[in-house]
């Protein structure tokens, strides 16, 4: 089946965007890329994507996914492709009550999840920004507040539904295609066009949430205590640090421990937290009961002319103090990248390492250095971001892909350990063998 430009427009009920037409500027670009696509397809319905992918694959030209636009390579535009924007494929129901089942649409941001599920008393395993995508993250991974009690969001994925390159559609699930569903859970967007995920989503209402400053002075030592402390806090607990945030001080900023409690028994949550603020000399604590989808931020946007350059880490328990002194040390220096940790482990580990395409499960932690300018600043800043990278390198196990800004061959390496990538490879040559979904930390068939 080929769909040339004439059926396309007969036949789609969605939007076709072309240069020169007024809705092309917004289109062409994503949160953090701008691009100049040939066409911008915006599907209503799963036959629109059937059809957008046939006419992609009938053009030869590039083809790009967008889900909610936020990836940091901008994979979600091009140059003179073929855009799929999912977009209007985000309705976000709840199929099953007494199972606590959800259906997403790939086009829905984390916000209108957490918006639609708060009166059913549920919550999910998403990321912590409200306008970030449901569908990269998802396939990527998924590391947000409820990571360490839930796994990543992917790990609560029941079943997906995928229009793969010859336009088919195909239910993938543990029961159905399971290869196709291991892959599409840490795959990224290799293997078709994900038209809707169904999730399992958890009964919570109200949450323990803040923030627990300490001078960025202690940086060192908050650090290594907090890690060792997650190592045995409960589950319940999930926790991340920044360093460095050059818009609250650079190497003076405090360090900042955010805390999420996941349940709303204060002596529990207490228990659970006293601990952290243990570690040092606490100059901010706003921790409190709040409604589990105010956890959620907004999501920046960049202005025109900022670029953001992100590289991350995972670290093994063995590594955790070599790579925090490293990553004190480097937030300490003016021209700092901001860093940010992540507490990992918990739920994400008692998964089996071969369950899903997702690589990293004994990780502890893991870590993003960004740093955030107009190109002059980042280049000045670059030789310090590499040197930094050169030191880490040692002992830092593979990357996580929704936190990387680049998609150099070390990069994919780094993204799928070579066994995974092994796998991955069969099941592209099985789906998408043209590689018709290649922008994207790419499988190649
Ligand atoms: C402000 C911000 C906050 C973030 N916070 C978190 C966080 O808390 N936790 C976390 O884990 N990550 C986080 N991320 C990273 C995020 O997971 C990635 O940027 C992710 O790619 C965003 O998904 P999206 O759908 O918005 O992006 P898009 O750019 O739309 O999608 C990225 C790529 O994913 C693939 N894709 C997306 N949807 C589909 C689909 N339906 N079918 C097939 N392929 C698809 C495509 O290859 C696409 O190009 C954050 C990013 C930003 C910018």
């Amino acid at each position: 089946m080929s769909t040339t430009l004439d059926t396309l427009r007969r036949e789609f009920s969605g939007d076709i965007i072309e240069p020169g037409d007024t809705a092309y500027e917004l289109a062409s670009r994503t949160v953090l890329a701008q691009g100049t696509p040939a066409y911008v397809l915006r599907p209503a319905t799963v036959a629109d994507v059937q059809a957008a992918v046939s006419f992609a694959g009938a053009t030869g030209l590039p083809v790009a996914v967008r889900g909610g636009g936020h990836s940091f390579p901008g994979f979600g535009t091009n140059a003179d492709g073929v855009v799929i924007d999912l977009g209007r494929l985000a309705d976000v129901e709840v199929i099953d009550k007494e199972r606590h089942v959800v259906r997403i649409g790939p086009g829905a941001t984390w916000g209108q999840v957490a918006d639609t599920l708060a009166p059913h008393g549920l919550s999910i395993s998403s990321g912590d920004s409200r306008s970030v995508g449901v569908g990269g993250l998802t396939l990527g991974g998924g590391i947000g507040w409820k990571v360490r009690k839930y796994g990543l969001a992917l790990d609560n994925v029941i079943a997906a539904e995928v229009v793969i390159a010859t336009g088919e559609v195909i239910r993938a699930s543990a029961e159905e295609v399971d290869e196709l569903f291991w892959a599409i859970r840490g795959g990224g967007g290799n293997f078709g066009v994900v038209t809707a995920l169904e999730f399992a989503t958890h009964e919570t209402t109200d949450v323990f949430f803040g923030r627990i400053a300490f001078p960025a002075a202690e940086a060192a030592t908050v650090l290594q205590g907090w890690a060792a402390y997650l190592r045995s806090a409960p589950d319940d607990l999930t926790s991340t640090v920044e360093l460095a945030n050059p818009f609250a001080g650079g190497p003076e900023a405090p360090v900042v421990v955010r805390v999420v409690f996941d349940g709303d028994d204060p002596a529990a949550a207490a228990a659970a937290i006293d601990p952290i603020r243990g570690l040092g000399t606490v100059i901010e604590d706003d921790v409190a009961l709040v409604p589990v989808g105010a956890t959620l931020e907004e999501g920046m946007v960049p202005p025109p002319g900022i670029r953001i350059v992100t590289r991350s880490g995972f670290v093994d328990e063995a590594s955790v103090p070599d790579v925090l002194g490293i990553l004190a040390e480097t937030g300490a220096v003016e021209g700092s990248p901001v860093i940010a940790i992540r507490s990992v482990g918990g739920a994400v580990a008692r998964v089996d390492d071969d369950a899903t395409a997702y690589a990293h499960r004994q990780a502890e932690l893991m870590f993003a250095t960004t740093m955030v300018g107009p190109e002059p600043v980042i280049a000045a800043r670059r030789p310090g971001f590499d040197a930094t990278w050169a030191k880490l390198a040692p002992h830092v196990s593979g990357a996580y892909g929704n936190f990387l800004s680049s998609a150099s061959e070390a990069d994919v390496d780094a993204v799928y350990p070579s066994e995974t990538y092994r796998r991955l490879r069969a099941v592209k040559r099985e789906y998408d063998p043209g590689n018709l979904f290649a922008g994207n930390h790419n499988i190649r068939p």
